[in-house]
């Protein structure tokens, strides 16, 4: 028995994020299984030489299609209302196949400056070898992303709340300049999910995921997606994919499956403890600032409110008596983890200046905000008692 897809238009993301992309095989099993095989068989040869022709679909060898991979991206693209999605091996190899699919020597893109570390340095050390220009604008004001326009520019790329100050993009203004231009907007939703926020229905041409970050949600696989239209996404996205080969092995595949089945319920629950944690950080005397979207101190709090339907999990905040007391902090805590990864169900902690933002220059860092008494703190769910006591201890170290 094999059941059809589920039919997406008529159930909710919870709903979705459980069972939407699974095509249920004759053996009736009702957990996705694994498809651990690297090629398919033909019945004949007629079959294979169908199977390679131009156009056709069904599985061939796995660096092409799987079908474990292909019930993931079905289903993120359900959640994120896209039309096609491709899972590459890490969210960087969906940014370089966003890349490689959409830009030729002689274009340019304009990015956000404040991105994963590694997007600039895909950027800054690799593109510009193949002749694309780049440039980079503060996020906020969709008006500097039209000041950034040249003829040639092709790609808008940003991510929003970003990495670690959470400055909010206005997605919808961004997208009118973009389109008005021939632009394609491609917005990284990796803090968010599709949970929290839905940048297609905002505008944005394409939607990039480190799915290691919160779509897996327990700190397990890495993986990366890229979700946009059946045109662009489907065939040229894929066609870069299935070329080039930084695709998404069948485990993971299964690994994200079962996390994305909890990531209405977690997203929910990561935003309520990181609002409650934001706001009685605010209140400690250690601390100087908290840059969180859901407090009303954060200066994009509105624009946040308006396009994102919770904050997500990602606070920063700074503490009085730079590099030496947020490096107090961070050895007199006893439970959080002091990793640079998110989106984890364990807290986990970390200095920006000195690991994520340790290789730009100083001046640089002064410029993204990034101060020596930064910390980052991707709240888990632990208990908030423990949580605070916790922090608490570090609180206490500096003083
Ligand atoms: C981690 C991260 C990436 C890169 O993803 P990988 O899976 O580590 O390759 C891209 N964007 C954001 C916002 C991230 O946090």
């Amino acid at each position: 028995m094999s059941n059809d897809y589920l039919d997406q238009d008529h159930y909710q993301l919870a709903t979705l994020a459980i069972r939407a992309g699974h095509l249920r095989t004759h053996e009736g099993e009702h957990s996705e299984p694994i498809f651990p095989t690297s090629s398919f068989v033909f019945k004949s040869a007629a079959e294979a030489a169908a199977r390679f022709a131009e156009g056709a679909t069904g599985n061939i060898y796995s660096r092409f299609t799987n079908p474990t991979v292909r019930c993931f991206e079905e289903r993120l693209a359900a959640l994120e209302g896209g039309e096609a999605c491709v899972a590459t091996a890490s969210g960087m190899g969906a940014v370089l196949s966003l890349c490689m699919a959409l830009l030729r020597a002689g274009d340019h893109l304009v990015c956000s400056d404040s991105v994963f570390g590694s997007i600039t340095s895909l950027f800054n050390r690799y593109m510009v070898k193949f002749g694309v220009e780049v440039s980079y604008v503060p996020p906020q004001r969709p008006e500097d992303w039209r000041k950034a326009l040249r003829p040639n520019t092709r790609l808008f790329f940003l991510e929003t709340p970003s990495n670690p100050l959470s400055v909010i993009a206005d997605i919808r203004g961004i997208a009118e300049v973009a389109h008005a231009h021939g632009v394609v907007l491609a917005v990284d939703n990796c803090f968010c999910t599709p949970v929290l926020q839905r940048p297609l229905e905002l505008g944005a041409d394409v939607v990039i995921h480190s799915a290691t970050k919160y779509l897996d949600g327990q700190g397990r696989v890495v993986g990366g997606a890229i979700v946009g239209s059946k045109e662009f996404v489907g065939k040229e996205v894929f066609g870069f994919l299935r070329t080039a080969g930084p695709s998404m092995s069948p485990f993971n595949a299964w690994v994200f499956l079962k996390g994305l089945e909890t990531l209405e319920l977690r997203m929910r629950a990561h935003s309520a403890a990181a609002m409650e944690l934001a706001q009685w950080l605010e209140q400690q005397p250690q601390v100087a600032r908290v840059h969180y979207a859901g407090l009303n101190s954060h200066p994009q709090h509105a624009l946040a409110a308006r396009q994102q339907s919770g904050f997500g999990g990602i606070i920063a905040f700074e503490v009085h008596g730079g590099r030496a007391a947020a490096w107090r902090f961070i050895d007199a805590t006893r439970m959080v983890s002091i990793t640079a990864n998110l989106g984890d169900v364990k807290t986990t902690l970390t200095h920006p200046a000195t690991t994520t933002h340790a290789r730009i220059t100083p001046a640089e860092r002064e410029q993204a905000g990034i101060s020596e008494g930064l910390l980052r703190i991707s709240v888990g769910l632990e208990s908030m008692t423990d949580l605070k006591t916790d922090l608490g201890c570090g609180l206490a170290a500096i003083g």
